[in-house]
C-alpha cells in the first residue's frame, strides 16, 4: 500500500508531503540523491537510473526532507492511501 503523508524531518524540522510504499502491481522506486519517484512495475525486468540527475534507484526509502536533504524523516499524518 502506498501512503501519502505528512512527513516531519528530524533534522530541521521542515514539513513537507510525500509519498512512501509499494502498490499492488508496482513498486516505488527513489532515488537516493534528488528524491525523484518512479513507480515500476513488479514484473518489470530491470530498473534503470534517475531520468532527472542519473542517480540509482533503490526500494524502501525514506522520503527525502526537500529542505535539508536528510532522510531522518518521520511520517506526521497520513492523508491518503492508495493500493
Ligand atoms: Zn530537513
Ligand atoms: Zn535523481
Amino acid at each position: 500500500m502506498a501512503v501519502t503523508a505528512i512527513f516531519k524531518c528530524q533534522k530541521c524540522g521542515n514539513e513537507f508531503n510525500a509519498t512512501h510504499g509499494d502498490l499492488k502491481q508496482a513498486v516505488l522506486y527513489r532515488c537516493e540523491k534528488c528524491d525523484y519517484i518512479q513507480l515500476i512495475p513488479r514484473d518489470s525486468p530491470a530498473v534503470i537510473g534517475c531520468p532527472q540527475c542519473g542517480g540509482k534507484f533503490k526500494q524502501g526509502l525514506l522520503p527525502m526532507c526537500p529542505k535539508c536533504k536528510s532522510r531522518k524523516v518521520v511520517e506526521k499524518e497520513v492523508l491518503s492511501y492508495k493500493d
